[in-house]
């Protein structure tokens, strides 16, 4: 903590790994005498620069970049950009730490790192995103590649500014080297199914976990909060197992809709026309009610699948739900829930997935958009789709193992942790003190 002072995030990621630890360092008295916890928790390399940029008006700008390059024990630093105002080192530091282990849940050769800016897109034109993304590359690029760190997108950073960065790259470094940077076009070195797959990947984990009660999601009430690339898809994915989708969110306010969200008209309003939920509720009239601020979570469901932002969901929220009847928690966002709203589903038998589980299906099929640029390939749909369902049953498969061995069986907090963990400690136990 006196390290890092001020890094609330990132305290609050390593605490919930630390935590769940103590029965592998009993079984692995090597792991303490290698120092591995020290050194699993402080990054190989952060890079930390000025992006000055012009805009629509003439005016210079400048945000910070962030680029953590946080553990390289199984393969290049791998995770994504985040653009959003409230980006800081311990956000990103909090991210990339989170990325470590669930890089390692996927099986796939991938280190973790993570990154971004402070930069709001939100009501810049495309222009100035243009000169931003430009920027933020003419000093990432030099420590980025195929072999060294693949990027990605998160919170801001979709196709359009992955666009804008590997046209940087490639103009600085005078090389088209398509495994720089993951979640491309689909004609230029993107993955089918890439766009789709961390909210795939949830309902799939979360479609698993009820497997273990006899369940499934047909008919299930479910809450998917946040409208971005996770939210939609896990929306979309849930309504074609049957489940009944009754609210989403963006940072303003919620809609719920007891019909089923209108899957089709949320993306043509938040992709193409990047407008609002107002504007999803004003086309769908009075069929739909619209709270602005509030909790999400006061609608109630039988599943909860967080899929907008860090610490979006606390005990208030969990005590609403629990109340309304609910079986199971995925988390679609990174960390959404606050520890104490954890415990509380644990202590209330509500099956919970924590992020580094059940969104694991977004970096994974990144691995999967790595291995067709290596291998100048590209697959279908069905086959991209049919590698991240056995990806996302393999993951939910050895988290329930893991936590079992451990002696924490439907713990999948537990489950991801130590698995993830012990992936990696031996890695960095094999390759030395470095
Ligand atoms: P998007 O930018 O596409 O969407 C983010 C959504 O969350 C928007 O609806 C946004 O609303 C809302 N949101 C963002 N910040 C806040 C906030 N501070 N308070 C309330 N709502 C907020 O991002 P993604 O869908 O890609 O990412 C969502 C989450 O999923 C993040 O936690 C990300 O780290 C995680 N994730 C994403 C992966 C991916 O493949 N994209 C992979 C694994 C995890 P508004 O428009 O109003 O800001």
């Amino acid at each position: 903590f006196r390290r890092n002072p001020g890094e609330i995030e990132f305290h609050q990621a390593v605490v919930e790994v630390f935590d769940t630890l103590e029965p592998v360092l009993r079984k692995h008295p090597e792991f303490a005498e290698a120092a591995i916890l020290e050194r699993i928790c402080e990054p190989e390399r952060q890079i930390i620069f000025r992006v000055p940029w012009v805009d629509d008006k003439g005016q210079v700008q400048i945000n910070r970049g962030f680029r953590v390059e946080f553990n390289s024990a199984l393969g290049p630093f791998k995770g994504g950009l985040r653009f959003h105002p409230s980006v800081y080192l311990g956000i990103v530091k909090f991210l990339g730490f989170e990325q470590i282990f669930k890089n390692a849940l996927t099986g796939m050769p991938i280190g973790g790192g993570k990154g971004g800016s402070d930069f709001d897109p939100r009501g810049k034109s495309d222009a100035e995103v243009m000169r931003f993304c430009q920027s933020f590359m003419t000093e990432l690029y030099r420590h980025i590649g195929e072999y060294t760190d693949v990027p990605a997108g998160d919170i801001g950073v979709g196709g359009r500014e992955i666009g804008y960065l590997f046209g940087q790259y490639k103009r600085i470094t005078n090389r088209y080297e398509s495994g720089v940077l993951t979640g491309k076009g689909v004609s230029w070195g993107g993955s089918l199914v890439r766009p789709e797959a961390t909210g795939y990947g949830v309902v799939l984990f979360v479609d698993e976990m009820l497997k273990t009660r006899g369940l499934n999601l047909e008919g299930q009430r479910v809450i998917v909060s946040g409208s971005g690339n996770v939210a939609i898809n896990a929306i979309a994915k849930a309504q074609s197992l049957g489940a009944n989708v009754v609210a989403c969110s963006d940072s303003q306010g919620y809609v719920v809709d007891e019909a089923g969200i209108d899957v089709d008209l949320l993306r043509e309003i938040k992709e193409v026309e990047r407008g609002r939920m107002t504007d999803y509720a004003k086309r769908r009239g009075n069929a739909v009610s619209y709270v602005a601020g509030g909790s999400i979570w006061d609608a109630g469901a039988a599943v909860a699948l967080p899929c907008a932002t860090q610490n979006e969901l606390n005990d208030d929220d969990a005590r609403t739900l629990i109340e309304s009847g609910l079986i199971a928690v995925a988390e679609g966002a990174n960390m959404p829930c606050t520890p104490k709203a954890i415990e509380m589903f644990q202590s209330a038998g509500v099956l919970f997935g924590p992020g580094k589980a059940a969104n694991a299906g977004g970096v994974a099929t990144s691995a999967l958009e790595m291995q067709q640029n290596a291998s100048r390939d590209s697959w279908s749909f069905e086959h991209t789709e049919r590698r991240l369902t056995e990806i996302m049953v393999n993951i939910h498969d050895r988290c329930a193992a893991t936590a079992e061995e451990y002696g924490a069986p439907g713990n999948y907090v537990v489950g991801a942790n130590i698995n993830g963990f012990v992936k990696v400690a031996d890695a960095m136990l094999a390759q030395g003190v470095i």
